[in-house]
């Protein structure tokens, strides 16, 4: 039987696994080592492409992240950071060479946010109005998810956000799908949305209508 909550993910058993059942995806690499693979496609990043730190969370990793994000700015790498927002530090240095924010916000009122994601989104709403001092533009990223934020209000408080936060240049709405539930299952992980069902575009369409006059911002769905 194998005890998930002992592994302490060395990898060990990967390699002795004759008929690769268990493979370790991933390499650890540095700074330097990712920006050479970044500049690789340097040619194509001119005009419409750049960086973009992803995760996860790429705040977790401040120090390396912002030498990503300086290395790629000095070559003139355009760059972007795809982040939930929950950092308790400065974000000060980070901006300055931070172009795009691809931002979550996922539940307004704050108890709800606790219980499905586990911490306040104070924090959250603090570093948005930061960043939007800062210049830098800001794309919202606004998962929604049946029986837990499809509602009207919700959309509402969407567009008055977007409408108030001048660094917001659009809106986008991520519908949600279970893809992710066998993967959580199997790396034994808590499932908070197993009875979620697939959400469609057109069943997000309806509430973008409602919305569409109430803030200056572009609003898609991905
Ligand atoms: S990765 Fe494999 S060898 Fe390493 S602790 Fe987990 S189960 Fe054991």
């Amino acid at each position: 039987m194998f005890m998930r909550g002992k592994c302490i993910g060395c990898g060990c058993c990967t390699s002795r696994c004759n008929a690769d059942a268990l493979l370790y995806t991933g390499e650890e690499m540095d700074a330097d080592k990712v920006l050479d693979e970044v500049f690789k496609d340097i040619l194509f990043y001119r005009k419409t492409g750049g960086m973009t730190l992803s995760g996860g969370e790429p705040l977790m990793q401040y120090d390396f992240s912002l030498k990503l994000l300086k290395g790629a700015k000095e070559k003139g790498v355009h760059t972007a950071i795809e982040t939930s927002g929950y950092y308790p530090g400065k974000l000060y240095e980070i901006a300055k060479y931070t172009d795009l924010w691809l931002y979550d916000v996922k539940i307004f009122d704050e108890s709800e946010h606790i219980k499905y994601t586990g911490v306040s989104n104070k924090l959250i709403m603090e570093n948005l109005k930061y960043l939007n001092a800062t210049g830098s533009e800001i794309i919202l990223r606004c998962p929604i998810i049946p029986g837990i934020n499809l509602t009207d209000e919700h959309f509402e408080k969407i567009a008055e956000l977007s409408a108030s936060v001048s660094s917001v240049k659009k809106v986008q709405f991520m519908p949600y799908h279970p893809l992710g539930t066998e993967k959580m299952k199997s790396l034994g992980r808590e499932q908070k949305y197993e009875n979620c069902e697939f959400l469609s575009r057109d069943a997000i369409l309806p509430y973008l209508e409602k919305i569409k006059d109430k803030t200056d911002k572009i609003l898609e769905i991905m």
